[in-house]
């Protein structure tokens, strides 16, 4: 590790942490976007498509209006254990999916994405943190053929320290879980700066839905993030794109 160059950043920045939310909730546009948007910070969320209704769609389109990016979480969210479509029956399970099925998919999410921020390149970030349709890897060839830039993981306590030691299809992500508080976050966020690095912090519910984090914690975590102005806090896309093309 002490071979590779250490990631340079702009503006006297020294570490960049992305901030990620899954899923679409809706306790997001409530207590997470204004929250942001009072520090100006960009945010970044993966949208599914199966959760999308009609009325939410003026209010992703004014979030991204405001800079933050909008990501792919697939259609269906298919993960390893089944979540069967009680409508159809249809196996949403990522053993039922080929890679092709899978592909296809995201594709059409995109194209639904563009619809909603006019966007022509989206990230992803896995269902689950899952990425084998039909026991067979789907990450590398949505790369490879361009179909999203960057692909987000989850669990993960890992630091992206230079440009050569991340693989666009899997980037790691550290998952706030149920019940987390401030420190937490910020002890990651601290092992971040102490490397001069990136990371990732992957949120569902904040103040409400699921795997929900307290709005008032997340709020120490971004009061913490403002008094640390040496963070640049941007978008997965941006911040990866940065890094990626200082190869
Ligand atoms: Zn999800």
């Amino acid at each position: 590790m002490a071979t590779m160059a250490q990631i340079h950043w702009p503006e006297g920045k020294k570490a960049a942490i992305m901030l990620t939310y899954d899923d679409g909730c809706h306790s997001q546009l409530e207590n997470v976007v204004p929250v942001l948007n009072e520090h100006g910070f960009k945010g970044t969320f993966f949208l599914m498509g199966c959760y999308l209704e009609e009325k939410d769609i003026p209010q992703w389109r004014e979030v991204s209006r405001q800079g933050h990016e909008l990501g792919n979480h697939t259609i269906y969210h298919a993960c390893n254990e089944a979540q069967a479509d009680t409508l159809s029956g249809h196996c949403r399970a990522l053993n039922c999916y080929t890679v092709e099925e899978m592909l296809n998919e995201i594709k059409i999410m995109n194209a639904f994405l563009s619809a909603i921020d006019g966007k022509e390149k989206h990230s992803l970030a896995y269902p689950c943190g899952q990425h084998k349709a039909g026991g067979q890897d789907y990450g590398i060839p949505m790369v490879e053929q361009g179909i999203i830039n960057f692909a987000r993981m989850s669990d993960s306590e890992e630091v992206i320290t230079s440009n050569s030691s991340f693989n666009p299809a899997f980037v790691p992500a550290f998952t706030a879980f149920e019940g987390y508080k401030a420190e937490q976050l910020t002890a990651f966020i601290e092992k971040v700066l102490k490397q001069g690095g990136a990371g990732v912090i992957l949120f569902h519910g904040v103040g409400g839905d699921w795997i929900s984090v307290d709005a008032k914690e997340h709020r120490k975590m971004t009061d913490f993030l403002a008094a640390h102005p040496e963070i640049w806090v941007g978008t997965f896309s941006d911040v990866l794109t940065y890094i990626k093309q200082q190869r």
